[in-house]
């Protein structure tokens, strides 16, 4: 028997098949919905400069950078 696999939409969760042509989504609506979600910024896009580990590096070094610039004779 033929297993027909299907993904389900990450909007409203319907089967999609795979050959559907709005694939992930179940539909064209479903896509602008998803598109609409990352304008919106409701999706964090992660990206090397706003990984926290980054941003926590980048503070210390200003903060280093600080520190050097004010540490003047005490
Ligand atoms: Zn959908």
């Amino acid at each position: 028997m033929a297993t027909q696999k299907t993904l389900h939409c990450p909007i409203c969760r319907k089967d999609v098949a795979l050959d559907d042509p709005n694939v992930p989504f179940c539909s064209d609506r479903c896509r602008v919905i998803d598109l609409g979600k990352w304008a919106s910024g409701e999706y964090k896009i992660t990206s090397p400069i706003l990984d926290p580990d980054v941003l926590a590096d980048l503070d210390n070094a200003q903060l280093r950078k600080l520190n050097e610039d004010t540490d003047d004779d005490d």
